[in-house]
């Protein structure tokens, strides 16, 4: 197995109050994993010391091997920037590029050659469908194909892994399952890796493995192994109601 992000120990207090506890996670390369527990149980805190935009302040993370403690802060900017992608839920798109300029500008910002943009756009652009929209601005977009554009550009630079924060909040429920059968179609075609903060039982269950979170702690996890997704979604359902507590 080859993992790509653990955690030992992981911690993080905000001054004295402790948010996350001793959490020890691996996800393996090519997993798609959901993060789901109630409201203020530290999904987001956990995805964001992971991706490092937030410190911990105990334990340790290994993302592909590499300690994150062992880096400087710049160095750290420059690691977030080659292996991690994010969705997050207001898609994050820049109004005066075209979707094309949003995907690629990663790899411009990188002084990438031409060629190998276009080689690496042309996959993506065919995987995600999203070759008719691309010379239109996001004003002119839909929501749905808005999020594509931002999966696009999470996956563009092969990112070691992808973190998506709820990324069908701000969708209706057709872009959210069309979201969702891209993100299956992306972690099948080119083996991302994802990790995806929900409150939405219906997401995770597109997931293979779901990781529970309660007052900081891990305190369940699910495979969906031969499972259908419905059956899936039945067993997602079951473990949030004994855990108690609306998840949202
Ligand atoms: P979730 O994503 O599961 O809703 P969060 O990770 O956003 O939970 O928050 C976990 C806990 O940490 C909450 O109790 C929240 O109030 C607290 N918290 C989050 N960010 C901060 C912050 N910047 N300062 C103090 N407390 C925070």
């Amino acid at each position: 197995m080859n993992p790509v992000i653990r955690t030992k120990n992981l911690a993080k207090s905000y001054g004295k109050t402790p948010v996350l506890r001793n959490i020890d996670l691996t996800v393996q390369a090519g997993e798609f994993t959901a993060v789901m527990g109630p409201s203020g149980s530290g999904k987001s805190t956990l995805m964001n010391v992971i991706s490092t935009i937030d410190r911990f302040t105990g334990g340790e993370v290994w993302l592909e091997e590499q300690s994150l403690l062992q880096l400087g802060k710049s160095e750290l900017r420059r690691f977030r920037q080659e292996k991690m992608g994010f969705i997050f839920q207001d898609y994050n798109l820049l109004d005066t590029l075209t979707v094309k300029e949003n995907i690629l500008l990663p790899l411009s910002l990188r002084r990438c050659p031409a060629e190998e943009m276009e080689a690496r756009l042309e996959p993506i652009v065919r995987a995600l469908n999203i070759r008719d929209i691309l010379d239109r601005y996001p004003s002119e977009i839909s929501g749905g194909q808005k999020q594509r554009t931002a999966c696009a550009r999470a996956i563009i630079t092969k990112p070691a892994v992808v973190f998506a924060d709820e990324p069908t909040g701000a969708l209706d429920s057709r872009s959210a399952t069309q979201l969702l059968e891209e993100l299956v179609n992306l972690n099948g075609t080119f083996g991302t890796t994802i990790l995806m903060v929900t409150h939405d039982i219906y997401a995770a269950s597109y997931c293979k493995r779901v990781i529970f979170l309660r007052d900081g702690a891990v305190v369940n996890e699910l495979y969906s192994g031969e499972m259908s997704q419905r059956d899936f979604y039945d067993r997602i359902l079951e473990t949030q109601s004994i855990m108690g507590g609306k998840v949202r």
